[in-house]
């Protein structure tokens, strides 16, 4: 048995012939490797008994813990009770107590089909324990078996999250390692590696690097004082760089600052679409310092809602720094606001040139009375580009936030 090990298991037809996109078991796993875990395989299955046997027949008594999505549901491609019944040599037995308590959530009306279904969805393997299902009908389960704990949870992505966030949470009491996240923003995840080469070469196993588009999550694990030393060091280096602790994005950290600064933003977007407004509105309490984004994707609406000259756009183009800067400085004007940032780019597939090919996006910041103005080219494909040129948008209004604050504290002190 390996200690605090894990395999996710993902059941569903559509999965395995690539109509959906699997998300529990790629979620979970992120979640419980953060929680000290060594995840030893995700598995993604179709809706077939035998092999979810097969499966449970190889892990069971060499990890700790498995978790199950799917095939819960009522209909008769819904196989993982009988898999499990099957596996253990157990007969399903209804729960119905725990049945009633999810049906007395919903109108009367439903509680005829629901009723139906009864005979399928409250049943599971005899001494099972039953887990609620908050947001929908279908019972999950728990059993114990060769000291491997197994939880069936619903499929459901929202049903899954929420009855496997109960799930993490009585894990965490009992985590041996602790953790620590150092979002570093604007690294390339090689230089990233190279500048702390010398703490990853001493400490390999308790490092880890998780990139998104420009940015990387440095998870550190391990005892907790060994966390928190490598915390500091690695906050120590790259000082600049990094998010503040328990910051868990930018747009958050971009709030608090602004916040902090009384400063208002805006942004004027291109490419992606309303892809900032919608990033930083996700985050409670934006309305305090976001006004608004203006999504001018024709050159006719950069210039009648943004004021871009259309000499600019004619002579210059609309993937220009010149334009980018015009449409900083006409969000701050539309919106009235002390910050702005613009984003101009071709994202592709289409649209590229020898001189501007896919993925050249421009940008412009504006902070009070400074600007500043920058192209990238950047790689992948076209939510890659939206993605990246976001993320961008949000660290440079990040810095000069932070230039600010720094200036006002010298200042302060002065
Ligand atoms: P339940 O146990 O809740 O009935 P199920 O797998 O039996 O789950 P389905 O009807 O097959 O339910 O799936 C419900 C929805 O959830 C479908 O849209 C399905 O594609 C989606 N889904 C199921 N499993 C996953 C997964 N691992 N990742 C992403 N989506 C999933
Ligand atoms: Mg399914």
């Amino acid at each position: 048995m390996i200690e605090k090990s894990a395999v996710l298991i993902a059941v569903g037809d559509e999965l395995i012939l690539g109509l959906k996109k699997e998300a529990n078991a790629y979620w979970l796993s992120r979640e419980l490797v953060l929680h000290g875990y060594d995840v030893v395989a995700l598995e993604v299955i179709g809706d077939d008994e035998e092999v979810l046997v097969d499966l449970l027949n190889r892990w069971a008594g060499k990890v700790t813990l498995i978790v199950i999505s799917g095939g819960l549901g009522p209909t008769h491609d819904d196989r993982t009770r009988e898999a499990l019944a099957k596996f253990l040599n157990l007969p399903l037995v209804r729960d119905d107590e725990a049945y009633d308590q999810i049906i007395a959530r919903y109108p009367l009306e439903s509680r005829e089909n629901l009723e139906r279904s009864r005979e399928k969805q409250a049943s599971m393997p005899k001494g099972a324990r039953p887990i609620h299902n908050p947001l929908g009908s279908a019972l999950g389960f728990a059993i114990t078996v060769k000291e491997t704990e197994i939880f069936a949870l619903p499929g459901v992505p929202e049903e899954f999250k929420a009855m496997a966030k109960h799930l993490l949470d009585s894990l965490e009491k009992e985590a041996l390692l602790h953790f620590a996240l150092c979002k570093v923003i604007g690294w390339p995840e090689v230089q990233l590696k190279d500048r702390i080469a010398d703490i990853v070469q001493r400490y390999p196993a308790n490092i880890m690097f998780l990139p998104e588009p420009n940015v990387v999550t440095v998870a550190i694990r391990g005892s907790e004082s060994l966390v928190s030393s490598l915390q500091a060091e690695i906050r120590g280096i790259l000082e600049n760089d990094v998010l503040p602790e328990g910051v868990d994005n930018l747009e958050e950290a971009i709030i608090n600052l602004a916040s902090k600064l009384d400063i208002n933003i805006a942004f004027a977007e291109s490419c992606t679409g309303g892809m900032v407004g919608e990033s930083i509105t996700k985050v409670p309490g934006a309305s305090s310092v976001f006004v608004g984004s203006a999504v001018c994707y024709s050159n006719q609406a950069k210039e009648t809602v943004l004021g871009v000259p259309k000499e600019v756009i004619e002579k210059i183009g609309a993937v220009s720094e010149e334009c980018a800067l015009a449409m900083a400085r006409g969000a701050a004007n539309l919106f009235e606001t002390d910050c702005s940032a613009s984003i101009t780019g071709i994202a592709g597939p289409s649209g590229g040139s020898l001189h501007k090919p896919v993925g050249t996006v421009c940008f412009a910041v504006t902070c009070l009375q400074n600007h500043r103005t920058w192209t990238r080219h950047l790689q992948g494909d076209r939510e890659m580009i939206r993605l990246w040129s976001n993320n961008i948008a949000l660290e440079a209004v990040w810095r000069e936030l932070k230039k600010l604050d720094g200036k006002r504290r010298s200042e302060g002190s002065n």
